[in-house]
């Protein structure tokens, strides 16, 4: 269940210190060494689960209320006015630590959106095409 190699794994489990902002039995939850703003914060399992396609329970039904009661927290503590929830799967998806973690970002007024998009375009036929190519894997 712990990845001796892994750095998540020792910072989960206390071998390597961090600023904890929160712990329970099941996870950590510290602060990025770099942070997109003041307070962003990391949750992790203290099990070793390479991305959220791996998480078993009772990790992956506890980790999005957490990241809701951290974001709450950070309001009151820090005055952010939201926060964003982030989880990244994959090198592509910009993953650079493969021990699951999700991503508490406070966000402050006045400051632009980091997480972002720009809106592509597509036929409604391709919408369906691609819909149903997914429901058929799960
Ligand atoms: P990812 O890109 O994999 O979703 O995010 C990895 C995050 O972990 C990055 O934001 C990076 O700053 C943070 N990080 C990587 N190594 C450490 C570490 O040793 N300590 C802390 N506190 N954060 C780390
Ligand atoms: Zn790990």
């Amino acid at each position: 269940m712990v990845d001796e190699n892994c750095i998540f794994c020792k910072i989960a489990n206390g071998s390597i210190p961090s600023a904890t902002v929160y712990e329970d039995d099941q996870f950590r939850a510290i602060l990025d060494m770099g942070p997109a703003s003041k307070g962003h914060t990391l949750i992790l399992p203290k099990a070793h689960f390479k991305d959220v396609c791996d998480l078993e329970e009772p990790y992956a039904s506890k980790v999005l209320p957490l990241g809701g009661r951290i974001g709450r927290a950070m309001k009151k503590a820090l005055g952010c006015s939201g926060f964003n929830l982030v989880q990244n799967n994959g090198t592509s998806a910009g993953q650079t630590v493969f021990h699951f973690h999700m991503h508490v970002i406070p966000r402050y007024d006045g400051e632009a959106p980091i997480v972002t998009w720009n809106p592509g375009k597509v036929e409604p036929e391709e919408l369906e095409e691609t819909a149903s190519q997914i429901y058929a894997e799960l």
